[in-house]
């Protein structure tokens, strides 16, 4: 189904810079509109954010991929995913292969994702609790991927990361962010690059923003 629209989205995807070949294939071959309200099923392919519900939203396809291919995801991987929401994003980090850890906050958000995964056959570790302190009990993670927006660099998830590894998280105000791509370099040193402009749902926690 949806499959002109798809391609549509993945020549959008490549015009846009993103040259990952398994990221594409994963984005061609994750049904997105199984994780969007039916009721905006027809719009799953367009490049854009859609809301999923509790304010909160599934991101755009090509933040998708350039977080994605910024992450560097290889087969066996252990990545920890940081707001689930919709379970869409996990879903492509498991179709590339990876072993895959998501948290998700809001109960309901967790549930729905929790059910999805269980009915299409993902074998994805979902946690519902605070993201912002990370998941310590299988760190440590080759990726950290944070899909909310946080004021800082947590310390906490910087800690989890395997050496070698990257975390990928949006940071900057509640508006707008810039996205960090640190790269562990050994027990020490990171070091970081930056891409502006993004806009994402703040990460709410300990290690993020306050619920206001
Ligand atoms: N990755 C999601 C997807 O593929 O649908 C989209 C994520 S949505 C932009 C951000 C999510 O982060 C929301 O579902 C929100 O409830 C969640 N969130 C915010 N703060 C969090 C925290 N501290 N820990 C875990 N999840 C959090």
């Amino acid at each position: 189904m949806y499959e002109s629209e798809r391609d549509n989205l993945i020549d959008e995807l490549t015009t846009q810079g993103i040259t990952d070949v398994f990221v594409i294939k994963a984005i061609h071959d994750v049904p997105r509109e199984k994780f969007v309200p039916e009721a905006l099923q027809h719009q799953a392919y367009k490049n854009i954010a859609l809301p999923i519900g509790k304010g909160q939203t599934i991101s755009q396809p090509l933040t998708v991929a350039i977080m994605t291919q910024a992450l560097e995801v290889k087969k066996d991987m252990k990545i920890l995913e940081i707001g689930t929401g919709s379970g869409y994003q996990a879903a492509i980090l498991y179709a590339m292969e990876a072993k895959v850890f998501t948290i998700e906050r809001d109960f309901d958000l967790y549930q729905e994702a929790k059910q999805r995964f269980e009915e299409m056959g993902l074998n994805i570790a979902c946690m519902c609790g605070d993201g912002s302190i990370g998941w310590n009990e299988f760190q440590p993670y080759d990726g950290i991927i944070v899909t909310a927006a946080s004021p800082v660099v947590p310390n906490s998830l910087l800690k989890q990361l395997a050496i070698g590894g990257r975390l990928v998280i949006p940071v900057g105000s509640r508006i707008t962010q810039i996205l960090h791509i640190v790269h562990r370099e050994d027990e020490e040193n990171y070091s970081t690059i930056k891409i502006p402009a993004f806009q994402f749902v703040p990460l709410i926690g300990l290690n993020g923003w306050k619920e206001e």
